[in-house]
Formats: structure tokens, C-alpha cells, sequence
């Protein structure tokens, strides 16, 4: 066996490894605790299967794809092309579910925070961040209940798995978003969107959830329902190298890479994936992701750390590694949190920073912080939320 082969059987070996304790992690079982099945988050087959199930023909899926991800209702009463008997008939064996709304706020900014209740009471964040000068916006989805990856500068990295989101919480985010925005039925084409993107960069790593994320996005981008182009969602991810391929050849859509050092010795520190899946083989990894060119730039997430990685040569190192690669490199102050050692970057180290990396011919923008009245750092509402609960005598269980 030559080189390259045995380096494809490996990677597909790390990748079933993946797959499999992935699995362990995911949610409960789609059925309320009245016995009905929740539609949301089943892919067409899956819904094919249902109605065979109760005895409807094949063509209700199609019906029912329309109503529940172009018209968006919740309620199968307000379906006008099923006759009524249907209606209840439908409505006895199924529903279309929502996650439910724990807390809700918005910023002066407009930027709007949620944390969803999932059915096993289990909680995620999800952020709308709106474009200020024309009506659109990015919601920032998360994958997974807690994270395995524990970077040292992430709120959300201190609190352990619990378990992953599964397609219908993860659309679910989406849809209960558009919900609150009036956002229905879903625009078709060019049409203007308030909720024009999808960034999966909320709480968890996608790529350790993979199978919900990509079920997620396929309904997502289906085109008779929400109809969201792959080019308008972001998949954020640290580098799970072997699903990083993956992703690119089934799903196609934008890449983000949570970078944050350019020298393996920090890296492991910082992003402690690094030490399973090195900077060279991450690189490599994006220069072999499909579909990356000057109109889909991979976007490197780079988080400004005072003294620790704001140095000119770690600017210098950085555009070394993505040179040749259509990038752009987002500069991320750092937003303090209780408990956390790092300190933000200067304006000037910010600014040093970006020049160089700029001058090298690379967008380098300084992300503006949004919404710093109500969510401080990512992972923070649920902790929150936690900790109310805990001062109340009240456990997740017994909420
Ligand atoms: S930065 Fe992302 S991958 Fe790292 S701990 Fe935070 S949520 Fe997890």
C-alpha cells in the first residue's frame, strides 16, 4: 500500500473513531411525553416514512415540507390545502415542535440573545446579530450542550458535554428565531432576509456533532422549504481535520477555522484540539477544502490575547501559513469573563496586528463587539441560568 493510501484508510478510520463517540452524545428520543412524533428536524425519508406509517400517500411529504419549513406554522389547523379530517389526524399522531423560549434579551444594539429549552430541559444559546445598515442578519447557532474542547480563553469551553443537539433542535434554533421576527413564509431567491446567514459558532464544535449538523443543514438548504444557499451558512470549527473533508464534499458550505495561534507550542495550550490534529495538518486541510475561492474565502477566527499571541511576529508567522490560501482573518478582542486569566489586546497591538496581516493582502477586519450589554462572552446566559437555578434548589432534573 503507497503512502497516500494508507494515509486515506487512516483518516477514514479516525473518522468512523469520530462518528462513533459522537453517537454516544446524542439527544432523546424525538417523541413528546404524550407518545407524538415531532416532524421538525426529519429528513424527507424519514418523513416519508411516517405517513406512510399512518397509512397517507407518498405526496404529503411535499405538502407538509411546505407548511412546515416555507410556511413555517406550527399548527397542522392552519394547513388550508389539507381537509380537516387530516388535520386531526395528523395533529394526533405528530406535532411541529419549537424549542421552548428560556430567556430572551435584547441589546441596545438590537443584537438578541436567546437560551432555548430543549424537551429533556437541557439548554443552548443561540445570537441574532443584525446588520445595521440594511435589513439582514447572521444567527449564530449552536450544536452541541456544553463543549469537549475546553480552549482556555472560551466561556462556553468550561462547561463539559452534555450531550449534542440534535437536527430538530438545531433547525429548531433557526426556525424559533424566525418565529420572532415574523419571518414567514421563508423569502424565496434574492429576496431580502433578516435572518440571511447561519453561522454555526454558538456553543460546541460542529464537526464532533457532524451527523445532526449535516442532516440540520441539508433542511435548511432544501430548496422547497427554507432554502437557504450553502453559500449564506459558516461552519465554524477547530479543527477536526478528518471531518473537515467530509463537510466540504457533502455539504459544501463556508469554512471558519478557530485558529488563535500560529506556533504548535501555544496552540496546544490555547486550543488544546492541536495536539490531535497539528497546525500543518490543519492548514493542509484547508487548502484541500473544495469550493474555497476568492468569493468563499475560509475565514481564520483569531481572538487577541494580551502578550500571548498579539506579537508583529505572530502577524508575520500567521500570513506565512495562510499564504496562497483565499483567506481572511478576523480579529477578535477578547471579552473578559469571571475566572479567566487573559487579558484583551491594545488597541494598538489590535491595529499593529491587522495592518501587517493586511498589508500582506489579506481582509483583516477588528470584529466589532456587539450586544456586550447582554451576553459579556458566549457560553455565559447558560451559566446564568444554571446558577439562578442553583441559588432556587432547582436542578435541571427537577426543573
Ligand atoms: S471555542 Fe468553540 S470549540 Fe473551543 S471550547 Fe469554546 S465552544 Fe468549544
Amino acid at each position: 500500500m503507497n503512502a497516500i493510501a494508507k494515509t486515506a484508510e487512516l483518516t477514514e478510520a479516525e473518522r468512523d473513531r469520530i462518528l462513533a463517540k459522537s453517537a454516544l452524545f446524542n439527544p432523546p428520543s424525538l417523541v413528546t411525553a404524550d407518545g407524538r412524533r415531532d416532524l421538525v428536524g426529519l429528513s424527507r425519508a424519514e418523513l416519508a416514512e411516517e405517513i406512510a406509517a399512518i397509512g397517507e400517500k407518498p405526496f404529503r411529504v411535499k405538502q407538509l415540507w411546505h407548511w412546515i419549513y416555507h410556511q413555517g406554522v406550527t399548527d397542522f389547523s392552519r394547513m388550508s390545502s389539507i381537509a380537516k379530517p387530516l388535520q386531526a389526524k395528523l395533529a394526533e399522531a405528530f406535532v411541529i415542535g419549537r424549542p421552548e423560549v428560556a430567556t430572551v434579551q435584547t441589546s441596545s444594539d438590537e443584537t438578541r440573545k436567546w437560551l432555548f429549552r430543549f424537551r429533556d430541559r437541557q439548554e443552548a444559546e443561540t445570537v441574532y446579530i443584525p446588520d445595521r445598515e440594511i435589513d439582514r442578519g447572521a444567527l449564530c447557532i449552536s450544536s452541541q450542550v456544553g463543549c469537549t474542547l475546553s480552549c482556555t480563553f472560551c466561556h462556553t469551553g468550561t462547561q463539559k458535554l452534555v450531550r449534542n443537539l440534535g437536527a430538530p433542535e438545531i433547525v429548531g434554533q433557526f426556525m424559533a428565531a424566525r418565529d420572532a421576527y415574523g419571518e414567514w413564509p421563508s423569502p424565496h431567491g434574492e429576496t431580502p432576509r433578516l435572518l440571511s446567514t447561519i453561522v454555526l459558532m454558538g456553543m460546541g464544535e460542529p464537526l464532533y456533532n457532524y451527523e445532526n449538523v449535516a442532516k440540520a443543514m441539508t433542511i435548511v438548504m432544501d430548496n422547497e422549504g427554507i432554502g437557504l444557499s450553502r453559500r449564506r451558512i459558516t461552519l465554524s470549527t477547530s479543527g477536526v481535520v478528518p471531518m473537515m473533508d467530509r463537510c466540504g464534499e457533502e455539504l459544501g458550505v463556508n469554512l471558519a477555522v478557530s485558529l488563535h495561534a500560529v506556533r504548535d507550542d501555544l496552540r496546544d495550550e490555547i486550543v488544546p484540539l492541536n495536539r490531535k490534529y497539528p497546525i500543518a495538518e490543519l492548514m493542509a486541510a484547508c487548502r484541500r477544502y473544495p469550493g474555497a475561492s476568492n468569493a468563499r474565502r475560509i475565514t481564520f477566527e483569531y481572538v487577541m490575547l494580551k502578550g500571548v499571541n498579539d506579537s508583529e511576529a505572530d502577524a508575520h508567522e500567521l500570513v506565512r501559513l495562510i499564504r496562497g490560501l483565499p483567506a481572511k482573518v478576523n480579529l477578535i478582542p477578547f471579552n473578559p469573563w469571571p475566572g479567566s486569566s487573559y487579558e484583551p489586546s491594545s488597541g494598538n497591538a489590535l491595529h499593529r496586528f491587522a495592518r501587517i496581516v493586511m498589508e500582506a493582502g489579506f481582509s483583516s477586519p477588528i470584529r466589532t463587539p456587539r450586544g456586550q450589554d447582554i451576553l459579556a462572552a458566549c457560553g455565559q446566559l447558560k451559566t446564568e441560568s444554571e446558577r439562578a437555578r442553583k441559588a432556587t434548589g432547582r436542578s435541571n432534573l427537577d426543573a
